[in-house]
C-alpha cells in the first residue's frame, strides 16, 4: 500500500487557541479522502498546513513520503482547489489552465498538448477558447480542477469547491466529482461541512469536531457504526436522546429518559458516566399496521406531519404526553397509507439499532 500522504500528529496553534489538536491520518495513492466538520472546527487550518501556507507548531507532514515541513506552497507536489475557484476572469479557458505551467517554464508546444489532453480528461474537449464568462458554474469548476490537475500533484487539496454553487448544481456535481477523480485517478483530500457530500463521494472519510478527528472511516462504517455521540448526530439523520442508566451488562445497558420511559440500547464501552445520549436511526423503527409490536423497545408516538420528497415518506412524530420529537422512516409500502397525522402509533426497534455514549 502506498501512501501520497502521512500527517502525524500535527498541532496548529495560534497564541493561546490550538485550532489543531494532535491529528494524524494517511491517504493511499489513488483515493478520495474526506475531512468532515462543522464551521470553525480546523478543517481549513488543516488543509492550508498540507498545502503550505500555514507551518504547523508542531508534527509532521509527509507527501509521498518526503517531509515537506518548511518548504513553501510552490514546492510542494499539491495544488488547492479554492472554494471561489479563483479563474481569471480576463483569460481564457486555455490560457487559465496554461498558467501553472508557463510558470514552470514548459515549451510551448508541450502546453498545448497537455491543456489538449486534460480539457478531455474533465470532460471538456475543444474549450480552449472558450472565455470564462461563457461558462456554467459546473463548467468553472471543472476548470479549475483541471487547472490544478494540469501540474500533476500527487495530492489535489479542495476547500469547499462546491460551496459556491446551488443546490441543484451541487448535487449533480457530487456525482461529477467522484467520476472525475476515479478517472484521472489523483488523490483527494476535500474539505466540507456538507455529511452528504462527504458520505457519496469519498473512499474514507474523517469527521473533525474542535480540532481533533473523532473518527476515521468508510462512509458505510460512519453512518451504521458511528465511534462518538458526535459522529452519530452529525452524520445522517438521527434520533438523539438524552437518558440515564439504570443498569448494564456487556454491551448493553437499560436507560430511563427524563419522561419516564425505559429502553435497551447497545453500548460500544462501559458507560461510566450515569447521563447518556442514544440514537436510533429513521429507519431503524419498526411500525405494523395492527400496531403489535412485540419488539424489546416500544414507544407510542403521535404522528404531526408526513414529510414526502419524491422517493421516500418520512413521519415527524411527537412522543405521547411530550415534546420529545422523533422522525421515522415509513417503509415504501401501500399498506401505510392509512397513516395520518393525528394518529397515535407504535413504534418498536431492536436494541442493537439503538446506540448509547456517555454525555457530561
Ligand atoms: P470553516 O468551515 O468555517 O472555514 P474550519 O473548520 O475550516 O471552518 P478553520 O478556518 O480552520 O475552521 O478555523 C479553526 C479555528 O481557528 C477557528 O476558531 C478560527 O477562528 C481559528 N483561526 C483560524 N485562523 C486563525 C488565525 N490566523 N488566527 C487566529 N485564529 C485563527
Amino acid at each position: 500500500m502506498r501512501f501520497d500522504l502521512d500527517v502525524r500528529s500535527v498541532v496548529k496553534k495560534f497564541g493561546d487557541f490550538t485550532a489543531v489538536k494532535g491529528v494524524s491520518f494517511k491517504v493511499e495513492q489513488g483515493k478520495f479522502f474526506s475531512i468532515l466538520g462543522p464551521s470553525g472546527c480546523g478543517k481549513t487550518t488543516l488543509l492550508r498546513m498540507i498545502a503550505g501556507f500555514l507551518e504547523p507548531t508542531s508534527g509532521e507532514i509527509y507527501i509521498r513520503g518526503n517531509l515537506v515541513n518548511g518548504l513553501p506552497p510552490n514546492k510542494r507536489p499539491v495544488n488547492l482547489v479554492f472554494q471561489n475557484l479563483a479563474l481569471f476572469p480576463m483569460m481564457n479557458v486555455e490560457e487559465n489552465i496554461a498558467f501553472g505551467l508557463r510558470r514552470r517554464k514548459v515549451p510551448n508546444n508541450e502546453i498545448k498538448k497537455k491543456v489538449k489532453d486534460i480539457l478531455e480528461r474533465v470532460g471538456l474537449p475543444g474549450f480552449e477558447k472558450k472565455a470564462i464568462s461563457q461558462l456554467s458554474g459546473g463548467q468553472k469548476q471543472r476548470i479549475a480542477i483541471a487547472r490544478c490537475l494540469v501540474l500533476e500533484p500527487s495530492v489535489l487539496l479542495l476547500d469547499e469547491p462546491l460551496g459556491a454553487l446551488d443546490l441543484k448544481l451541487r448535487e449533480q456535481m457530487k456525482v461529477e466529482l467522484k467520476k472525475l477523480q476515479t478517472e484521472v485517478g489523483t488523490t483527494f483530500v476535500y474539505i466540507t461541512h456538507d455529511q452528504s457530500e462527504a458520505l457519496v463521494m469519498s473512499d474514507y472519510v474523517a469527521v473533525m469536531n474542535a480540532g481533533k478527528f473523532e473518527q476515521v472511516d468508510t462512509p458505510q462504517n460512519l453512518y451504521k457504526y458511528p465511534q462518538t455521540a458526535f459522529v452519530a448526530q452529525f452524520v445522517g439523520d438521527n434520533n438523539g436522546w438524552e437518558a440515564e442508566v439504570v443498569s448494564q451488562d456487556k454491551g448493553t445497558a437499560l436507560v430511563q429518559t427524563s419522561e419516564g420511559y425505559q429502553f435497551h440500547v447497545k453500548t460500544l464501552d462501559h458507560l461510566n458516566k450515569k447521563n447518556c445520549i442514544f440514537f436510533v436511526r429513521p429507519e431503524a423503527f419498526i411500525i405494523k399496521p395492527d400496531n403489535k409490536i412485540d419488539d424489546l423497545n416500544r414507544l407510542k408516538v403521535r404522528v404531526k406531519t408526513i414529510l414526502f420528497d419524491g422517493a421516500n415518506s418520512r413521519l415527524l412524530t411527537v412522543v405521547e404526553n411530550s415534546e420529545k420529537e422523533i422522525i421515522v422512516a415509513l417503509p415504501q409500502n401501500k399498506q401505510f397509507d392509512y397513516i395520518k397525522p393525528g394518529d397515535v402509533i407504535e413504534l418498536g426497534w431492536h436494541p442493537e439499532n439503538c446506540i448509547a455514549f456517555e454525555r457530561e
